[in-house]
């Protein structure tokens, strides 16, 4: 069968998005690869994919446990043959998936790092024709990383006791350069091939709005868009705890999440947000890992983020479902001093202190520039537009500039 039929028939969707088919071909041809794609790209179907269709199994190493069994359950609706293997299992069930892995009836297995150390699932795993291993969240291995997890590390003395090694496929969305050399060192790709990309998100459209009375924006702003999911992000856990108040005292309906409340209250939160209970919340950056909504219609920002890479994970949490979405930063110059000020608390050696600064400088240049703000974007994550202006972001699209260059005069008279 053919990638695209598998497509259509296993994930009932149409087309590739870009880069996945790349990237499928490249697994498929045996050749190891690592594939830097944002946040909601889609990067598991480039390795679902290829593990249907290659003989034999692949593995999946996946940090997050409590993902692992959504994943799984979805794919399983979808008739694809996949299971887990983690301390979660109990000993039965792990017996009846190791029994169905062996009989061949699976051919996509989940496993944490953690697992790959233990010699039952070794040997095990030395008896089975595994064909594909796929390091998912790879930036883990990493310690320029976010998450770093020291039990990736083992992944390429393991890939090693096997007795065939299978082809690699390493997925992150983290694209610094530190985290890139790790990433191909520390796992042992061989040849491997390198696609950043698939970062374009055309359903989405960017806009900076600088120095207008932020608040009065999104009282606006929630007023037009009743009833559509958004996220709107703050700094801080005391911004977050003022707006949320703010918002709730002019009679807008919305949830709070951050770090310093309950694990029962964030909860509370984010079920309500999944299942449309209340549709716009005001958080943290603490916000969205592991949340798969896909009808987020807008994402606000009230203060601008530290780097690029935090806006653009933030912002690509909007249009998940292809539909259009809206990702509006609210800039004012107080934000650099806050952003300063907390990598300054955050980041106490001086060399990546100053690494954190020059990122913080690009992201104000995102502020404050008059260019394409998409392009600006896609070249930052090394992209390279063959266009220099995508019309539909707020600084190319004329109606958006007079109506902020509108705001912009408004706010100075207030003043
Ligand atoms: P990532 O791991 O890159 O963050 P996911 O693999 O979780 O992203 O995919 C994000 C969403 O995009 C999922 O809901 C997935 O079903 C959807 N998706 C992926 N590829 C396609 C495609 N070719 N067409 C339509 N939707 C897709
Ligand atoms: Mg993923």
């Amino acid at each position: 069968m053919e990638p695209l039929q598998v497509l259509k028939q296993y994930f009932g969707y149409t087309s590739f998005r870009p880069g996945q088919a790349e990237v499928i071909q490249t697994l498929l041809e045996k050749r190891d690869c690592l594939a830097i794609m944002p946040t909601g790209a889609g990067k598991s179907l480039c390795f679902q994919i290829p593990a249907l269709l290659l003989p034999g199994i692949t593995l999946i190493v996946s940090p997050l446990i409590s993902l692992m069994k959504d994943q799984v359950d979805s794919l399983v609706n979808q008739q694809i043959p996949a299971t887990y293997i983690n301390s979660q299992c109990t000993f039965e069930e792990a017996k009846q998936r190791f029994g169905a892995i062996r009989a061949g009836r699976v051919k996509l297995v989940y496993v944490s790092p953690e697992r790959l150390q233990n010699e039952f699932f070794t040997s095990f795993m030395q008896t089975i024709p595994v064909s594909m291993l796929v390091i998912d969240e790879a930036h883990c291995v990493s310690q320029w990383g976010h998450d770093f997890r020291p039990s990736y590390r083992a992944v390429r003395e393991w890939i090693q006791v096997l007795p065939q090694r299978p082809v690699i496929g390493a997925f992150t969305a983290t694209a610094t350069e530190k985290v890139k050399k790790d990433m191909m060192t520390l796992l042992g790709l061989q040849k491997e091939r390198i696609f950043i990309g698939g970062f374009d998100r055309p359903n989405l459209y960017f806009r900076v709005v600088s120095n207008g009375d932020k608040m009065a924006f999104v009282l606006s702003y929630l007023g037009r868009h009743a009833d559509e999911s958004g996220i709107i992000y703050a700094a801080t856990r005391k911004e977050v705890d003022r707006i949320f108040m703010e918002l709730r005292r002019r009679g807008c309906k919305v949830g709070r999440y951050h770090a310093g409340m309950s694990d029962e209250d964030r909860r509370t939160t984010q079920e309500k947000f999944t299942y449309d209970k209340v549709s716009v919340i005001v958080a943290t950056n603490a916000f969205g890992m592991g949340i798969d909504k896909s009808n987020v219609r807008f994402i606000i920002h009230y203060q601008m983020p530290k780097n690029i890479e935090s806006y653009y994970q933030e912002a690509g949490r909007a249009g998940r479902d292809g539909a259009p979405g809206e990702c509006i930063l609210l800039f004012g110059r107080q934000d650099i001093m806050i952003q300063k000020y907390l990598i300054e608390m955050s980041v106490h050696n001086p060399e990546q202190q100053e690494k954190e600064l020059s990122m913080l400088n690009r992201m104000v240049e995102y502020c404050e520039g008059r260019h394409c703000l998409r392009h600006y974007i896609l070249s930052y994550f090394g992209e390279q537009p063959e266009w220099q202006r995508c019309e539909k972001c707020g600084n190319c699209d004329q109606e958006t500039v007079q109506e902020d260059r509108t705001q912009e005069v408004r706010s100075i008279c207030l003043c």
